[in-house]
């Protein structure tokens, strides 16, 4: 029944839009075809519930509701209020917090809110008081003058992009790099790990405002605990940007010290990686941050999506189901997999090893860059990105890695078994790729050769796996 009705439901969708722009609704199935028939290993990709999937297309998305449930700037928002109420109150029973704003469209935007929440909490209000005013408009020019360039002059500590940071953690050519005086922390040279002696070292030194905990391609577990205390030893607040692995939290995989939400402030995510939900995102405040990160708008947002609020609700439920805990333990549980794998057909990990959802593949003892191996892999079917390891000799374009990741084929029923296979299929393409030469003959970062017969015999082979595990099994599209 359910099938039938999801099947239907998408085949008509797909006939409106095709009434209109045709080429819309054909890139539409294609994509499903595509998504359907490849080896998905971006760690920051999954595959949305239909549910959740539905949820986005509605009226809802027609709304504007610049403002905080109850409070908005425009009427007739009492729908809205419902479905942000929901989200929020599901963000907070999961994540155990204190308070959830789940207005934020993207993950950026809520590393945004989070650090203009932190600048207006510690610098601004403060400023405020002394100048013996409520709000900036209460202020002369020349004392704006003066807030405004305390503001902008703030200290920030995040983990440096090659050690598997994000860009918005400091990175210079990012805003939070411009805006903030920025140090970065980075991994032990030797064993690829958090060194958290080296961090409070570093923090004691700069004495930042604010210490970002968080990654996007560190292949292991971080302790908050250690964190914030590193933080309140140096008067910062400690802000955790679990984008990548808010999964393992909501599933109860990382746990103590491990589970970001009770040692932060401030924690911000996504939705819509490993957590499987709308693409979007949310922040989480403890009671001393929440009437500051409550005024994301108009701090620096505009009108919420609501239909994406509606959506991360129903995320939100899903993740709430015993059956995400299952999930998520199976998520690290493949990549145990796929990372022995790797180590038992000999090729080189960064830190030898995964315990989150992510293994970073250094492939230079194949002789090949990042880019050539991430090209070569997709020659044969299998969906991966090149990723900087520490130190890398080939910069962040062309990289010495590739970052794999097991939420989405998890999502799909792959286990231990399917991902020992897909070790092996990348040991196979990657050792019968070789690295090619420009025009001029000289040695080349980018091309490669693939050896003949090599992508045909992985894409058979992964399509073996791919029909078993279908995607979406039961949504067929007339
Ligand atoms: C993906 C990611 C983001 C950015 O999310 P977007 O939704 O792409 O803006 C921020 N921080 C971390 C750690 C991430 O992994």
């Amino acid at each position: 029944m359910t099938d039938a009705l999801i099947s239907s439901a998408y085949s008509q969708a797909l006939e409106v839009i095709a009434s209109v722009e045709p080429r819309i609704a054909e890139a539409t199935r294609q994509e499903l075809a595509d998504q359907r028939g490849s080896l998905k290993l971006i760690a920051s990709e999954n595959y949305a519930s239909p549910a959740v999937l539905l949820t986005m297309g509605t009226w809802f998305s027609d709304k504007y509701a610049e403002g905080t449930v109850g409070h908005r700037f425009y009427a007739g928002c009492q729908n809205v209020d419902t479905v942000e109420t929901i989200a929020a109150e599901h963000a907070r029973e999961l994540f155990g917090a204190d308070y959830a704003y789940v207005q934020p469209h993207s993950g950026i935007d809520a590393n945004l809110v989070a650090y203009w929440s932190i600048l207006a909490h510690r610098v601004e209000s403060p400023a405020l008081e002394k100048l013996g005013a409520k709000n900036v408009n209460e202020l002369t020019d020349a004392d704006w003058e003066k807030v405004r360039h305390e503001l902008g002059n703030q200290r920030l500590l995040g983990m440096s992009l090659d050690a598997g940071g994000h860009l918005t953690h400091g990175f210079r050519p990012n805003i939070s790099g411009k805006m903030f005086h920025q140090q970065q922390y980075g991994t032990d040279p030797e064993t690829g790990l958090l060194d958290y002696d080296k961090v409070a070292a570093k923090a004691r030194e700069f004495k930042p405002l604010i210490l970002v905990a968080g990654y996007s391609a560190y292949p292991r577990r971080v302790n908050f605990a250690k964190m914030r205390e590193i933080a309140d030893e140096v008067g910062a607040t400690l802000m955790v940007d679990m984008a990548h692995f808010a999964g393992l939290v909501a599933g109860k995989v990382f746990t103590g010290d491990e589970d970001p939400v009770p040692h932060a402030q401030i924690t911000t995510t996504t939705t819509h990686k490993s957590l499987r939900g709308p693409r979007g995102g949310m922040v989480l405040a403890n009671e001393e941050f929440a009437p500051s990160v409550d005024r994301g708008c108009p701090m620096v947002l505009g009108g919420p999506l609501s239909h994406m609020m509606a959506a991360k609700a129903v995320a939100l439920a899903e993740a709430r189901q015993p059956s995400f805990q299952t999930y998520a333990q199976q998520t690290a549980d493949n990549a145990k997999s796929l990372a022995e794998g790797f180590l038992t057909r000999g090729a080189d990990l960064v830190t030898g090893g995964t315990d989150n959802h992510i293994v970073l593949l250094d492939v230079s003892s194949f002789g090949l860059t990042g880019r050539q191996a991430e090209s070569a892999l997709l020659d044969a079917g299998i969906v991966t990105n090149r990723n900087s390891v520490p130190s890398d000799p080939n910069g962040a374009w062309y990289t010495s890695g590739i970052r794999l990741g097991t939420p989405a084929l998890t999502t799909r029923g792959f286990g231990h078994d399917e991902f020992d296979n897909v070790a092996d299929l990348i040991v196979q393409v990657l050792s019968n790729t070789e690295p090619g030469t420009n025009k001029a003959g000289a040695p080349s970062k980018a091309t490669y050769a693939l050896a003949e017969g090599v992508a045909d015999k992985a894409k058979d082979a992964a399509a073996e796996m791919l029909d078993k595990h279908p995607l979406y099994p039961g949504l067929e599209l007339t």
